[in-house]
């Protein structure tokens, strides 16, 4: 028999970890499913070297950051997790209990809570096909670790806020850094535009990249060719390339699992309630009148989810706790 969790939270993100805590602060058995590799969500994926000023308690904490404290707070409690796992359908077994099928195993709970935020997404990757293998050393969608590129010769594509945010931080530890942007003028934010004035960082601008090869001693050959000028090419040898086009993200599956949706997201009532039974959603995911798309918000939701959730499958227990309760904390 494959264990019944009481609560199955779908989204590793902040306010998937904040709920998560939360769940077993009141004791029930919770699994946190996270289809990434790595928890945090948005701030650890897309701005983690930014700081937040409006989480409290924090005068601004990065992305990075925050999520190593949220990850701190779990580890108090013993949550299982599942990175790496993407939720693919919800259904109800024969008792009414949630059957969760995902890339990897299944996953049953008697509630789910579906904290997706924008949805699985993935990085908008390169438009042509290239050695697999490069992918490995050379090419980076994300930045997992910045001193991968402590005295390399780095290339950093696009020209949002990340691609701009990237290069200057990238900058102060390479031996060189490239930013190549297939328009002469940046999209980012105009303090990091300037910011990036003040820097080495060149730019390679108005350049398209077509092509990524093997070159010797482990680094890569770019190819970059010009939209309006088919004959303008030039190669650039570099150690690494990162990729910062942006990201899809995909909430198709939200219609799949039958949920009543607003747009990409899933309508719920004052309770956090979606329109199935046991099943509740949190963070930028859930709408309502009035939403506002902030971390804090989930953080004030999670907890009304698990203490619904919580409601009824122990209707006997508190509905009302205080932490400060919760513990002999003398
Ligand atoms: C550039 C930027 C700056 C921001 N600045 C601020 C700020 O200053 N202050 C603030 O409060 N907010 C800010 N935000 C918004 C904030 O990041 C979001 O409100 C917050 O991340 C929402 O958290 P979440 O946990 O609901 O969703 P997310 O952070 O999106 O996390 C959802 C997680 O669910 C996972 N997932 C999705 N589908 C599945 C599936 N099927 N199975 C398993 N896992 C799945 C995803 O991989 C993801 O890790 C900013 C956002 C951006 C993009």
């Amino acid at each position: 028999m494959p264990e019944i969790y009481d609560i199955a939270i779908i989204g590793g993100g902040p306010v998937g970890l904040f709920t998560g805590y939360y769940a077993k602060l009141r004791e029930l058995k919770t699994c946190i499913i996270e289809s990434l590799p790595t928890l945090g969500g948005q701030p650890n994926t897309l701005y983690a070297q930014k700081k937040i000023y409006d989480v409290p308690g924090f005068l601004g904490i990065t992305g990075e950051d925050l999520t190593t404290k949220m990850i701190e707070q779990l580890e108090m409690f013993d949550c299982d997790i599942y990175t790496d796992t993407t939720v693919k359908t919800i259904t109800d077994d024969d008792g009414g209990v949630k059957v969760l099928q995902t890339n990897k195993q299944d996953i049953t709970a008697k509630a789910v809570i579906v904290a997706v935020g924008n949805g699985a997404f993935n990085p908008r990757r390169l438009a042509f096909d290239y050695d697999p293998q490069l992918d490995e050393q050379n090419v980076d969608y994300f930045v997992k670790d910045i001193n991968k590129y402590r005295d390399k010769d780095v290339l950093v594509a696009g020209g949002g806020d990340s691609a701009v945010d990237w290069s200057i931080a990238i900058d102060n530890i390479s031996k060189s850094t490239k930013i190549v942007h297939r328009r002469d003028t940046f999209r980012a934010l105009g303090a990091s535009v300037t910011k990036l004035e003040t820097t080495n960082v060149t730019k390679v601008t108005p350049y398209l990249i077509e092509g990524v090869q093997k070159a010797d001693d482990n680094k890569i050959k770019v190819t970059l060719g010009k939209a309006r000028d088919k004959d303008n090419k030039r190669d650039i040898i570099v150690d690494n390339l990162l990729v910062n086009y942006g990201y899809t993200s995909d909430t198709k599956m939200l219609r799949d699992w039958g949920l009543d949706l607003s747009g990409p997201y899933i309508k719920v009532n004052q309770k956090m309630e979606t329109n199935l039974p046991n099943i509740y959603a949190v963070g930028d995911v859930a709408e309502y009148d009035g939403k506002l798309k902030l971390i804090v918000s989930g953080f004030a939701e999670g907890p009304t989810a698990v203490a619904q959730a919580q409601l009824k499958i122990y209707p006997e227990k508190s509905y009302y706790e205080h932490s400060t309760n919760l513990f002999d904390n003398q």
